[in-house]
């Protein structure tokens, strides 16, 4: 039962957007700017943001060799360049919306190692040059080799290391504290511990309903258009998508202590992947070795996982240090027949952006910004 006030002034919205991640607060922050008297709604069924975007690694990244020539085995040429290069605009984009400092970015290298199986790429790193010239104005791999030494790795198992030029990395946390906070400020309302269960889209308008995950009430609310930004739990409200959960574990050490390197680094095609933090190492990946029990959007670490990161810790980053986990945990990132995001309007009033794969960190605001302009052409009064 609710009043006559709270239905003609809560429940009544220009633009609503589904999922508070980087994604839909891009998305909300870019429609502000392009209909600033217009009143948005951001719905998020967590306390806090609960999908990828504040349990991903804090990777600026736009892709590394090994991972960028297995894309291109599958892909055409000229689209992986338009990835690589919304990946790069997309990053540029929250870089200067948020600020360096408020997000923790940092460029203190970003690297691949090779290992036996890979050697091949090292002979297409200058054709890859070529081919990504066109977006970055200068080369973006280069051979690091020296640096195997003096960031301890194992020799045995890293026969070279590769320089990516163009990465940096974030504080995740920060990152999303800050793009919270930057919404808030340009009038964007955000609603946590609010899940859509469906919605109903009429002539007028769409009719969203909204359950509140702590009084159990169900809302009914209703928008001129409705975007749904909700990446790997897009098909909950959308039938018919191509979306496939991917989980993602990570583990995080203690400092440990005479830490040699900083920065980012990619292995065996981008499947795992370590950095620096605060003297800790993050490591992450390994979806890999069981491709069909990490289809899940079940929030949980498992031990074959968790056990093959530590094997890469202890057997190739960290070769005879000693280091104690701290905390491990999983997020679910999105993915497809291909790494496209999805970027549709399903009708004039209902539009989506999702599928974001494992660098929506550095696809999510330009993708936002590509959903704004389609609203633009397409969206009814
Ligand atoms: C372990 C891990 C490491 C990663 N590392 C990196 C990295 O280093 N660099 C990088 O670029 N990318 C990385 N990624 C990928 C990146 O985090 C994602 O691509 C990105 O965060 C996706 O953002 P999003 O906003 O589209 O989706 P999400 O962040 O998943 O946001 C979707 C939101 O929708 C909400 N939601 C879902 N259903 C509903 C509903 N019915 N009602 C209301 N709300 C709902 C969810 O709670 C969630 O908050 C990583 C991902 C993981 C899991």
């Amino acid at each position: 039962m609710f009043s006559y006030w709270e239905q003609q002034s809560f429940f009544i919205y220009d633009h609503i957007i589904v999922g508070s991640g980087i994604t839909g607060l891009s998305t909300a922050i870019e429609l502000k700017a392009a209909y600033p008297a217009d009143r948005i709604l951001v719905l998020e069924r967590g306390l806090i943001p609960a999908g990828a975007s504040t349990r991903n690694a804090g990777f600026a990244c736009m892709g590394s060799v090994t991972e960028l020539l297995a894309d291109l085995e599958t892909t055409k040429e000229r689209n992986v360049v338009r990835l690589f290069a919304r990946r790069k605009a997309g990053l540029q984009l929250l870089r200067k919306r948020l600020g360096d400092e408020r997000i923790g970015y940092a460029e203190n290298g970003s690297y691949e190692l090779i290992d036996k199986t890979a050697k091949n790429a090292l002979n297409k790193i200058d054709w890859l040059n070529e081919l990504l010239l066109p977006v970055n104005n200068k080369p973006s791999f280069r051979l690091a080799n020296e640096k195997i030494n003096e960031f301890g790795f194992n020799k045995n198992r890293t026969e070279a290391l590769i320089e990516n030029t163009c990465e940096g990395e974030l504080h995740t946390g920060k990152m999303m504290r800050a793009l919270v906070d930057y919404a808030l400020q340009q009038g964007i309302e955000i609603k946590t511990g609010a899940q859509v269960l469906r919605y109903d889209e009429g002539s007028k308008s769409v009719t969203v309903m909204v359950h509140n995950t702590l009084s159990k009430d169900n809302y009914l609310l209703r928008c001129r258009t409705l975007v749904i930004c909700t990446n790997a739990f897009a098909p909950e409200l959308m039938k018919a998508v191509d979306v496939v959960p991917g989980r993602g574990q990570v583990l995080v050490t203690r400092p440990v202590r005479g830490l040699k390197f900083r920065g980012i680094f990619h292995m065996d095609e981008g499947y795992y992947y370590f950095r620096e933090v605060d003297g800790r190492v993050l490591i992450g990946g390994g979806r890999n070795t069981d491709f069909e029990g990490e289809k899940t959007t079940a929030m949980v670490v498992t031990e074959a996982i968790q056990s093959a990161l530590e094997d890469k810790l202890t057997n190739i980053v960290l070769p005879g240090v000693k280091y104690k986990v701290d905390m491990r945990w999983a997020g679910i990132m999105a993915f497809g027949k291909n790494k496209k995001p999805i970027i549709k309007a399903f009708s004039n009033r209902v539009f989506g952006a999702f599928r974001m794969g494992g660098m929506g960190v550095a696809l999510g605001s330009e993708v936002a910004r590509l959903l704004s302009e389609l609203h633009r052409e397409r969206a009814a009064d």
